[in-house]
């Protein structure tokens, strides 16, 4: 029900002094007031994905990560669920893998045609761990980036599996997802689901509300319907599902939590 994205400095820059893990669960404790059945986190670091996953309160999560720590990093997602395919359990939290472990993905909403590509994956030979309808997404977007891979390219290109996957989802989503071999991004989406990018200097942040990351940004770009968006730390670049760019609307929340 609520999530979080954040990707800080990239190399050379001056350090922010940010690790992702921080901002991530300094942003799910925002989003508590939500709602929500179970958390989790990922983050990127030394070319793989680290992920921990908990049912219950954000107390659980910590816990799970005092006793099995991620190491610091520069880009993490995280994420907190209120259940609607698949009990409140450990193993249905998110974020959910694909790609052999080195894709993450976490999502608000229902897909509503998981069944028939739950199907078609299966049939590809894909193992589910859950019984979300988020787990597809990310077979889906897993299974997308490994045939650019397949298709002769070197190196696989997230936003665009992104919009590739996006084309064939139905319903309400608001996704988030980071890849191991491109350690510096965090690409998301969202359709009939809120999304808001929040801009920092040499870092940026993504939100299902500004709630998200406002200790550390006030400037806000809320997402139109149907958009993809690629944060680095130093850029934000938005189109819609086809690849054609958009544009986003910048605004100063002027709030106070
Ligand atoms: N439908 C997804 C699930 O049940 C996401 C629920 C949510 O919005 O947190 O896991």
């Amino acid at each position: 029900c609520g999530i979080v994205g954040y990707v800080g400095h990239s190399a050379g820059r001056v350090n922010t002094g940010h690790n992702a893990l921080d901002v991530v669960l300094e942003g799910l404790r925002r989003l508590e007031y939500r709602g929500y059945d179970s958390a989790g986190i990922a983050v990127v670091a030394d070319g793989t994905i680290s992920s921990r996953k908990k049912s219950g309160k954000l107390k659980n999560l910590i816990a799970e990560l005092e006793a099995n720590p991620l190491p610091d990093s520069l880009t993490g997602i995280g994420h907190t669920r209120w259940a609607t395919h698949g009990g409140p359990t450990d193993q249905n939290a998110h974020p959910h893998l694909a790609d052999e472990g080195k894709l993450a993905l976490i999502h608000n909403g229902i897909i509503e045609n998981f069944a028939e590509l739950k199907l078609e994956l299966v049939r590809k030979g894909v193992e589910f761990q859950s019984e979300t309808d988020t787990e597809v997404a990310a077979a889906l977007l897993g299974d997308i980036y490994r045939n650019q891979l397949h298709g002769g390219s070197a190196k696989g290109d997230l936003t665009k599996a992104m919009q590739l996957a996006c084309q064939r989802l139905e319903g309400a989503f608001t996704l988030l997802a980071v890849h191991a071999d491109q350690p510096d991004i965090v690409v998301a989406a969202r359709r009939n689901s809120p999304l808001v990018v929040g801009l920092g200097d040499g870092e940026n942040f993504l939100g299902s509300d500004v709630s998200g990351f406002i200790d550390y940004t006030r400037r806000a770009v809320e997402l139109g319907q149907d958009q993809i968006v690629t944060i680095t730390a130093d850029t934000v670049e938005i189109t819609d599902f086809y690849g054609a760019p958009a544009e986003g609307k910048e605004y100063h929340v002027d709030w106070d939590p």
